[in-house]
């Protein structure tokens, strides 16, 4: 199939431009080259934010149903390009062809959601306590807005933020992972066939993060910065956006818990598990990193999930039998490789897995007998791993779920409606999924506590991001 939305451009102001700098993008699968896409810089930013900004002088006046109509447009366009967007999210990310039809179904449920959630964007009318006042509130999009968005998700992450944003009047500079732009050229190609006006959207690839995220953080032009990633750079982000008090949302690093108790359904729970360790070969933010199991049923649960592991299919995620991928590159590769080996170092068993395979494929593996201070109890692998910790009491296993600086997902399995509640009301986390292992849907507020974020993304509140309130108050007489 030639692939029609496999560009290796940029696009500004409604072009698709180059650069005589370019960066070259890798397989993760095969460590082959994909394509070469433009370096841009510090001073082609500042341009890009210029765009964007005289661009909203017009898009924030057009009417809401037409913004909408225009979404709508994109929802069709990509429906209509799944096979072509799913097969870049495969070359560059190196996830399942399978993910990756998802992914797309995922991130288009964004651009549906936020067409129709920004034709209820209400204000309000208040009371008038004393006097003749007349006073109401009125909702308008913020401004120009700077998305940053990382490689796990490659569209997920950018219709999260465009969907709301565009929806809600602002105009957009995006800047993708350096690992995975593919996908944001890609989306670029199809608002550009929707019809959007020129400037509203804009995607800037560079090798060069750290310049262009200082430009995009500080430029008084930009109004908020919306980022997805680590935790560090969310904190750097912060900083620098402060200088113009610009808002901001951070969807950050996890440290997800997956508690067993005694009476859960284990069969569930090793399913669960399966799902929310292993999509995108555990390189997500709410990949489950610490599994806590209860006394009276960690053989039973261990066995189970050890077979389940050991059955995945490893390898190239174009091939449509493939469970599990690559990691994204040799840092991923290494990380993986350090907290497996220190998990040994300090006692841990090696029920399955273990090794890398060839190349970026690591193992599916499941460890066993974890102390308490290895490495994964305080870091997220980001990698095909289980590490099974063992608890004695409900309060015990809640505690060491909650000892760390982060919050984003918690998932428990029980069938004891009682603990279910006071287990989900105790863990300190933006989401907790009960009986499940997959939590996320643009329906419902996607975020975290903690060092895990601000904001949230998806549902109302996924709107307010990208919108303030006006309050205007008519005298009387
Ligand atoms: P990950 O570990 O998922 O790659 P990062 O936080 O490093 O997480 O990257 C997420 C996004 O942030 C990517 O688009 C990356 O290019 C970008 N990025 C990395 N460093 C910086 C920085 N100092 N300022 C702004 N953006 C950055």
């Amino acid at each position: 199939m030639k692939n029609t939305l496999l560009l290796q451009k940029a696009y500004l102001n409604g072009s698709f431009i180059d650069s005589k700098d370019t960066f070259t993008v890798i397989n993760p699968s095969s460590q082959k080259a994909i394509g070469n896409l433009p370096d841009l810089t510090v001073k082609d930013c500042k341009k890009y934010i210029q765009t964007a900004h005289k661009a909203w002088q017009s898009w924030k006046d057009v009417p809401v149903g037409e913004r909408a109509a225009l979404l709508r447009k994109l929802y069709n366009l990509i429906n209509d390009h799944k096979d072509e967007l799913a097969e870049i999210m495969t070359l560059e990310s190196g996830k399942p062809i399978t993910e990756s039809l998802t992914e797309v179904d995922y991130s288009n449920s964004f651009i549906d959601w936020f067409a129709e959630e920004v034709k209820r964007a209400y204000g309000e009318t208040i009371p008038t306590l004393s006097g003749n006042n007349r006073m109401q509130t009125i909702k308008q999009g913020v401004g120009v807005v700077a998305a940053i968005t990382p490689w796990n998700f490659p569209l997920a992450m950018i219709t999260r933020k465009v969907g709301p944003a565009l929806a809600a009047g602002c105009t957009v500079v995006l800047k993708p992972a350096s690992q995975t732009p593919f996908s944001a050229i890609a989306l670029a190609k199809l608002v550009d066939e929707a019809g959007f006006p020129k400037g509203v959207f804009n995607v800037i690839t560079s090798k060069d993060s750290k310049g262009i995220g200082k430009e995009l953080a500080t430029n008084e032009l930009v109004r908020k910065i919306s980022f997805t990633g680590s935790t560090g750079v969310g904190s750097t982000l912060m900083e620098q956006a402060a200088s113009t008090i610009k808002r901001i949302s951070l969807e950050l690093g996890g440290n997800a818990p997956f508690l067993v108790f005694d009476d859960a359904d284990i069969d569930a729970a090793v399913s669960g598990a399966i799902t929310g360790k292993f999509r995108n070969t555990g390189q997500t933010c709410v990949s489950i990193n610490r599994f806590y199991v209860q006394e009276g049923v960690y053989e039973e649960f261990s066995k189970k999930l050890t077979k389940a592991v050991s059955e995945l299919n490893v390898g190239d995620g174009l091939n449509k039998k493939v469970q599990v991928g690559p990691l994204i590159n040799e840092d991923g590769l290494k990380k993986v490789e350090h907290h497996v080996k220190d998990a040994v170092d300090k006692g841990a068993t090696i029920a399955t897995g273990g090794k890398r395979i060839k190349g970026l494929f690591f193992e599916p593996t499941v460890l066993t007998n974890m102390a308490k201070d290895s490495l994964i109890a305080e870091e997220e692998t980001f990698g095909p791993i289980c590490a099974l910790f063992k608890f004695k009491t409900e309060e015990e296993g809640i505690q060491a779920a909650n000892n760390t600086p982060f919050g984003l997902a918690a998932y428990f399995f029980s069938q004891d409606v009682h603990q279910c509640f006071r287990v989900a009301e105790k863990l300190e986390s933006g989401m907790v999924g009960v009986n499940t292992g997959l939590v996320s849907n643009a329906s419902a507020p996607f975020g975290g506590v903690k060092q895990s974020g601000l904001g949230r993304e998806g549902s109302k509140y996924g709107l307010d991001e990208y919108m303030e309130i006006k309050y205007i108050c008519f005298g009387g007489n």
